[in-house]
């Protein structure tokens, strides 16, 4: 019985998790195109914001040189993300789409490799760094929609960049990056439980593991004599 209601709140853990079907992703906009009220405190006055939730029609929108003025004119003055990254994380999204994993993993490493690179860390970390870096000023709110009595749960970026980069990794899907446990570089996953970039990665990985094994146990005989 237990796992039962155990699996149940996973369910709806996971739903509340999921942003824009489940949690919309609101941004503060000009009061014309508002789609409902925010209400925190700002320098120490309650405020009531008007917000508007941001889809992949938008991101679209954005995407396309002879819309992104119409949709950027909406919203208050911001900080907006390069539209060349924006276009490499989209790119990973497309092939995968198209169940061209080559070309996805091309995509992603494109993107890893236009940011800076910090020697102390490995590939995968500082991807996961980078990415947190673009939307985690995203926080969970209560908002009124409005034409509704009741309230509802969002999530809110101060940023449209923020919101515009959190749809991009959407579109992607964060399960689709792994972390190769052969050569420790970013991979596209396929599958959930693909581990290895290729069979070369899952032999290095095999060859490290004897390798290991070999000096434990040689490591042990010393000790017994
Ligand atoms: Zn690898």
């Amino acid at each position: 019985m237990t796992s039962v209601s155990v699996k149940k709140a996973l369910r709806t853990a996971m739903k509340i998790a999921l942003p824009e079907s489940e949690l919309p992703i609101l941004v503060p906009v000009k009061p014309k195109f508002r789609a409902g009220t925010f209400t925190w405190s700002k320098n120490d006055d309650v405020v009531a914001d008007p917000v508007r939730q941001l889809t992949q029609r938008d991101l679209d929108a954005y995407m396309d040189p002879g819309l992104r003025n119409d949709l950027v004119a909406m919203y208050l003055p911001a900080e907006y993300p390069d539209v060349k990254v924006l276009g490499l994380v989209l790119a990973i999204a497309k092939e995968l789409r198209r169940g061209r994993f080559d070309d996805a993993q091309a995509a992603l490493n494109a993107f890893v490799q236009g940011s800076v690179a910090d020697p102390t860390i490995s590939a995968a970390e500082h991807l996961a760094w980078i990415l947190n870096a673009e939307i985690s000023k995203a926080s969970p709110i209560v908002w009124q929609p409005d034409g509704s009595s009741q309230f509802a749960f969002g999530l809110y970026c101060e940023d449209v960049g923020t919101a515009l980069f959190l749809l991009a990794l959407q579109r992607v899907g964060v399960g689709r990056i792994g972390r190769c446990q052969g050569c420790g570089e970013v991979m596209i996953a396929d599958r959930t439980s693909k581990r290895f970039h290729d069979a070369k990665c899952r032999v290095r990985a095999f060859m490290r593991r004897r390798a290991e094994e070999k000096r434990r146990t040689s490591r042990q005989k010393g000790k017994v004599n």
